[in-house]
């Protein structure tokens, strides 16, 4: 049962996809609540109605599921400090924002958008210049009454300085006078991220609050908040960077121009959800005392802890994620391997193929479902290829040579009628033994004739096995016609 002593929240806002860098967080905020065995939380931030994007919500929900990281309050689950979708509370930040007019710690403003904007001309950085800070209750009475639209500051102090002390980066300070009365409350009656997240985190009950370090910054503004309430600060795990390597070796932030960066495209590319979480699980926290890299989910919660927290930038390696991808496929039971990558092969195979002969040489030999396409293309169909690729020195395979194996390959494999791996073998062999050759010389003559390639999954009688007999044979005979 989830205890109430660690408090976290996966608080996303509904893009239409998952990020991966927000998947690293979400992962790293369940396993701190998990580790203590206290409570996740998942609350949808989408407070920003003009980039609402529609049935972001339920991939938010899927990608958590399909994950296994489950919430203990959230959408579709409930929790007794629901509604856990922000616009569904707006009532609550009114009442919470005019609480602090109260209190003083903030105030109406009634600038309109044109001395806005005109501020902004005079000097782009310059902020908005306090001119509703102090205006007399009268005045804000008479606006109010006369339903002038406005919005609700943030009233800073505008000297000494604000602290707080991250789990991860340690005392962050910032200058006070640095601190713009930043918007808590919109014309539009919603509130900023600013505001309403710190609301929520508050009587949520959130004891840690884990998501980016792009929030490492501005989190002072929030500490403040608290302090206006009188409500005790939570604690700040913010989480490194999350960089990308470009071509020309540059590193920087994490984003398309990279490689797929969502987990639905990372899934639909053929990765399997457990190892992106193995691999994300690394990409930002190391576990003491453990040289292992393979971890389940379940692992990880038992391992997590925060001070395996890094600060330091990480990179996402994308050959690192498709080894461990790889690792994961060789280790998935066979008819699981199946009823995956049979999704990834041609339609249209030849129907004397052996399906399920290919998928057991498919196994073991993929690190991504995305490569299958490739990888099987020659059974369904020969490509061109010329002869100039049997001559082989490591096998001892002269162009004189080649036709004379082929044919003789030809003649004895056409004799037989049991065509599997064992039998095609044991001819094979001893057609090479007849003709004074290595068995290495026939088995790559024969591999290259039944599939136009000298690298393939599997060798020349596995393929064969797959192909059946009448294809093989077929292929066989248009080898030795190209001499
Ligand atoms: N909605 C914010 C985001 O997606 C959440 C940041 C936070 O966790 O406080 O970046």
């Amino acid at each position: 049962m989830a205890n109430r002593n660690t408090v976290t929240r996966f608080a996303p806002s509904p893009t239409g996809y998952m990020h991966i860098g927000n998947l690293r967080t979400a992962l790293y905020s369940y396993l701190i609540a998990r580790h203590g065995g206290g409570t996740f939380i998942l609350r949808i931030e989408d407070t920003d109605r003009e980039r609402l994007v529609e049935g972001a919500t339920d991939v938010i929900i899927k990608t958590l599921a399909d994950v296994g990281l489950r919430y203990d309050e959230g959408p579709g689950v409930g929790g007794e400090h629901g509604p856990y979708v922000q616009s569904e509370r707006r009532e609550i930040y009114k009442k919470y924002a005019e609480e602090l007019v109260a209190r003083g710690a903030a105030y109406y403003c009634f600038c309109t958008k044109e001395r806005l904007e005109r501020l902004h001309e005079e000097d782009e950085n310059g902020g908005y210049d306090r001119h509703c800070r102090d205006l007399s209750p009268e005045e804000v009475k008479k606006n109010l009454e006369a339903g002038i639209p406005y919005v609700i500051r943030q009233k800073m102090p505008t000297e000494g300085v604000t602290s707080y002390v991250d789990e991860v980066f340690g005392e962050i300070s910032t200058e006070n006078a640095e601190l713009q009365d930043q918007i808590l409350l919109k014309a539009d009656g919603y509130p900023t991220y600013n505001f309403c997240h710190v609301v929520d985190d508050h009587l949520m009950g959130v004891t840690h609050v884990v998501r980016g370090s792009e929030y490492l910054t501005s989190t002072p503004k929030y500490a403040l908040l608290y302090d206006a309430f009188g409500w005790p600060r939570p604690h700040y795990v913010h989480l490194p960077l999350l960089m990308g390597r470009g071509e020309d070796g540059t590193v920087s932030k994490l984003s398309k121009r990279h490689g797929a960066v969502s987990f639905q495209d990372l899934v639909a590319a053929g990765y399997l959800p457990e190892a992106i979480l193995n691999y994300i699980a690394l990409l930002g926290w190391c576990p003491k005392e453990s040289e292992n890299e393979f971890f389940t989910l379940s692992e990880l919660e038992a391992l997590f802890t925060i001070d395996g927290v890094s600060k330091s930038p990480s990179v996402f390696d994308y050959e690192k994620l498709l080894w461990f991808n790889g690792e994961y496929i060789r280790r998935l039971p066979f008819p699981k391997f199946c009823e995956l990558a049979t999704p990834y092969l041609p339609a249209d195979l030849p129907k004397a193929l052996d399906k399920d002969k290919l998928l057991s040489l498919l196994a073991g030999r993929v690190s991504c479902f995305s490569e299958i396409g490739e990888k099987v293309a020659f059974f369904r169909e020969l490509p061109a290829y010329d002869v100039s690729l049997f001559p082989n020195k490591k096998n001892k395979v002269t162009p004189e040579l080649a036709p004379t194996l082929l044919a003789a390959a030809e003649e004895a494999l056409s004799a037989i009628s049991v065509w599997d791996n064992d039998t095609l073998f044991t001819v094979l062999s001893s057609v090479a033994e007849a003709a004074g050759v290595k068995s290495g010389a026939i088995f790559w003559c024969v591999r290259i004739a039944v599939s136009g390639k000298t690298v393939t999954p599997g060798g020349a009688t596995e393929i064969m096995e797959v192909l059946g007999r009448e294809e093989s044979l077929a292929r066989l005979a248009a080898a030795r016609a190209k001499f």
